[in-house]
């Protein structure tokens, strides 16, 4: 069995993301965490809020609506832009995303080519239909966004399902702006979900219909650039792809050189790749610099922040890092009739947007953490991430050792470690099943625990076990999931 079907299978047997409605034959696209999954999702979104919002001293976080009006997305661009080229088959009437039929049949990336261009590709490399082997007959725009209704038939309101997070800080900017202050930079970031009808949503978590965002949008003055630090992180190695080049390590100074970004930006840029590396994701990650026809039109720097999966065995996008420049709140200015300008000055301040995808960070995780043991496959989780810190075990089901590992279970507890308590089977089973969901810390209570008042403790990935006083158990597992 492959490492993607591996995954899978643990996946589900362990109740860490599994089809949305499964008794009623789920639609393509949705996935739901269960009880572990979400856990490791929580972990990480209390992680990046952490990170995230500690870089500016007016950085925030909001939480806005899933569902806004029409209007708002005209103002985006996305009533009219957000369609993806579909190849719809002559046969059988199957659409598939018209950019990724060609990657898969030349294995190299045709992003941002025009209708035209795909098709001519399409006929040109004789490619057919996966489903019925027939000729596609030509390419269609396929909205990609959720229209609803909002309200009843005489006065409803089109509504739609929002398909970024973006929306929310542009369309809360004058308010958030006056109320803190009018001080720029202004961060303004949401953790929440966003829709988009997927053509051809695929590969596990990688493309669903609704997924899990991260967004900080920095809104800045053109004219005065935030100040940052950047001295110490100009010397910050990272893997770096230019347009059309292969990725090569530079240090941020030379990006700079090679990119011509500001200082600022190349900063948080350079926070982007920390973050990714505390998750434990630095070693196989990239930085890729999309070209002038692969990138949004309103982009002025567009970058990917790419993950090798080893499911895949190809760069996946996690998160994107994208200078906006001033076309959204010029935008919501223009639909809206209501200004947004740096005070004193008629123009409107500029938005760097920092973007990741939580769900294909998650995905990330498990795909690089997955490794086989002598005991069977488990995940190398990094400790903070892990759904568990611990699981307590007492050696067998007698004496008084069952009730000695409930007390400990409440103490740990008591203190803000997440244990659970597992006393069925075997020892060496209770192992493999806390390391099958990439508990970093077993704690087993025996004999021995009752007279020296002490307790085994077993690292998932050395399996080496320390012996630790049970009045110093806390502090020890403290220090040790922190990493
Ligand atoms: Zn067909």
């Amino acid at each position: 069995m492959g490492h993607y079907e591996t995954l899978q299978e643990l996946l589900l047997k362990r109740a860490i993301v599994y089809p949305n409605s499964e008794p009623h034959g789920p639609v393509a696209g949705f996935y739901d965490y269960g009880s572990v999954g979400s856990e490791i999702k929580r972990r990480l979104e209390g992680e990046w809020r952490s990170f995230f919002l500690s870089l500016g001293d007016n950085f925030h976080e909001i939480d806005s609506c899933l569902i806004m009006p029409q209007s708002v997305f005209k103002a985006s661009g996305h009533l009219e832009h957000f369609k993806d080229p579909a190849a719809v088959c002559g046969k059988c009437g199957t659409k598939r995303k018209a950019d990724e039929l060609m990657e898969e049949a030349l294995g190299e990336k045709f992003e941002g080519l025009s209708a035209q261009e795909l098709d001519e590709l399409i006929k040109k490399h004789k490619l057919v239909c996966p489903k019925c082997k027939s000729k596609f007959k030509g390419i269609e725009p396929f909205t990609l966004m959720f229209p609803l209704e909002a309200g009843a038939a005489e006065n409803k309101a089109a509504v739609y399902l929002r398909p970024e997070t973006a929306q929310g800080p542009f369309t809360a900017f004058k308010r958030e702006f006056r109320a803190n202050r009018e001080r720029l930079p202004l961060g303004l970031a949401i953790i929440g979900k966003a829709f988009r009808n997927e053509i051809s949503p695929r590969q596990l978590t990688i493309r669903t219909r609704e997924f899990t965002q991260a967004e900080l949008q920095i809104f800045f003055d053109p004219k005065a650039a935030p100040e940052v630090d950047y001295k110490s992180i100009k010397k910050k190695k990272v893997l770096f792809a230019l347009p059309g080049k292969k990725e090569k390590s530079m240090a941020i100074d030379e990006v700079k050189k090679a990119t011509k970004m500001p200082e600022f930006m190349l900063y948080y840029l350079a926070k982007d790749w920390e973050w990714m590396e505390y998750l434990g994701l630095g070693k196989c990650l990239r930085l890729a610099q999309l070209s002038e026809e692969e990138k949004a039109f309103y982009n002025k720097y567009h970058l990917d922040l790419e993950i090798k999966m080893p499911s895949f065995d190809k760069w996946v996008e996690v998160a994107g890092f994208h200078y906006r420049t001033d076309h959204d709140l010029k935008g919501h200015q223009k639909v809206s009739g209501q200004k947004m300008l740096v005070p004193g000055k008629d123009y409107n301040p500029h938005v760097l947007e920092l973007s990741f995808g939580v769900d294909r960070l998650v995905f990330a995780l498990l795909d690089t953490s997955l490794k086989e043991g002598k005991e069977g496959w488990y995940f190398a989780l990094p400790p903070r991430l892990a759904p568990f810190d611990a699981g307590v075990y007492p050696l067998v089901n007698k004496e008084s050792l069952p009730e000695k590992a409930r007390a400990i279970l409440q103490t740990l507890r008591g203190d803000g470690i997440k244990v659970f308590f597992d006393g069925g089977g075997s020892i060496g089973r209770r192992y493999a099943r806390a390391d099958e969901i990439g508990v970093p810390f077993g704690i087993t209570i025996d004999f021995d625990s009752l007279k020296d008042k002490s307790v085994t403790v077993r690292d998932r990935d050395t399996q080496k076990q320390d012996r630790v006083k049970i009045s110093d158990l806390s502090g020890y597992l403290w220090k040790r999931k922190s990493v």
